[in-house]
């Protein structure tokens, strides 16, 4: 059986047929408020599901409860707080009870907002609760305190529900739940990357493979840090170990366009809803799941796991694996007796360096062929 959806609602709000035509024809009489990048991305999951049960931005009690306890006022568990704000200027404009525009800096038409809350949330205790941190030079910290003051929140209904930039791998957790029944999967493990496939992540996707009907490949596509690989070059390098080494019909990939929090536990439970969503019955959680820096310990986002037995989807927690030359083989130190000296480990700044020199990393690190993916790209990484 595939998961039940979280809540046990699989959420639909997409404008079709009349009522989007009623909509496109008085888009003017609405106030508009434009949306970044990631914000559109947050009013497409919503929309599509993949953030079920919400409905919507989130108003001012379950930003707390969130925040405070890690559920929602139902009961539900969620750990991060799904934010749109405004600057005072926009939001002395808005009424709570109007419906508002939602439109990307393109001026597109995304999404209509029925305002049902308007308020002040203060950013540093979100910042303090969700990455357990006030430094600056956390990533997540310095985003959440530079947000706009005021926070709108209410339900959505999408207007655009466009699968751009790589259509052919958008799926929404209806079209995968059709697609893992059609397969006659019962169990499913979801598979979070933010990389082109490695020797390591192999063995691991191997391993789960071992004990699951499906492994899923969600690469995680949203805003990148300078240096990471391009969205497209990862969608390559699993597009060959599916064509040329993955068996027929036992893998499925999908993109999800959202960004990383770097939330390090609490975003290894929303990783893990949203895969749930999916219908996905398992997910990988290694060590330093969404971690960065030295701000959580290793072990931390798996650990996070026993404080939610009930949520309906079960991590399959992995240590970092290697290449062990007295083993000959890839392994973990639960396989492996020996030391540090035999093991060639992957490490992302010494593959980046290589691609980047044209150069291929050691075939005990990346095969051959995705090398060669990697390596015919002019520019392959984010500038
Ligand atoms: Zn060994």
């Amino acid at each position: 059986m595939l998961s039940k959806p979280h809540g046990n609602k699989l959420i639909k709000r997409i404008l079709l047929g009349e009522r989007k035509k009623e909509v496109e024809e008085k888009v003017d009489e609405y106030i508009k408020i434009t949306l970044d990048k990631e914000l559109v991305k947050d009013a497409r999951n919503i929309a599509r599901g993949i953030f079920s049960p919400i409905e919507g931005f989130m108003n001012k009690l379950e930003i707390e409860t969130v925040v405070g306890e890690m559920h929602l006022p139902s009961g539900v568990a969620w750990t991060i707080p799904i934010i749109l704000d405004v600057t005072k200027e926009k939001a002395d404009k808005i009424e709570v009870g109007e419906h508002v525009l939602l439109i990307d800096e393109e001026d597109k038409n995304i999404a209509l907002l029925f305002v049902e809350d308007k308020f002040l949330f203060d950013k540093r205790k979100i910042a303090q609760n969700v990455y357990g941190t006030l430094d600056e030079s956390h990533p997540g910290v310095i985003e959440m305190l530079r947000k706009k003051d005021f926070f709108l929140g209410g339900r959505i209904e999408l207007i655009d529900d466009s699968r751009e930039p790589f259509p052919e791998f958008n799926l929404d957790p209806r079209e995968t739940r059709v697609l893992f029944r059609e397969k006659g999967w019962n169990t499913v493990v979801a598979f979070q990357t933010r990389n082109p496939i490695h020797r390591a992540h192999e063995y691991i996707q191997r391993c789960a493979l071992e004990v699951v009907d499906g492994l899923f490949i969600n690469p995680l596509m949203g805003r990148k840090k300078s240096g990471d690989f391009r969205d497209g070059i990862i969608l390559e390098s699993y597009k060959k170990m599916m064509t040329d080494f993955y068996p027929n019909d036992r893998v499925v990939m999908s993109i999800l366009p959202t960004r990383m929090h770097y939330a390090g536990p609490r975003e290894a439970i929303h990783h893990a809803i949203m895969r749930k969503n999916f219908g996905c019955t398992h997910i990988v959680i290694g060590r330093d799941h969404a971690g960065v820096g030295k701000f959580y310990g290793t072990f931390d986002a798996q650990k996070m796991f026993e404080k939610f037995p009930d949520i309906g989807i079960e991590p399959l927690k992995f240590e970092h694996s290697f290449y062990c030359k007295k083993c000959e083989a890839v392994a973990t130190v639960k396989t492996c007796r020996h030391s540090d000296a035999d093991r060639v480990k992957p490490s992302g700044t010494v593959i980046r360096e290589m691609i980047s020199k044209k150069k291929f990393p050691p075939l005990e690190i990346m095969r051959k062929e995705i090398s060669e993916i990697l390596t015919s790209f002019d520019n392959p990484f984010v500038e």
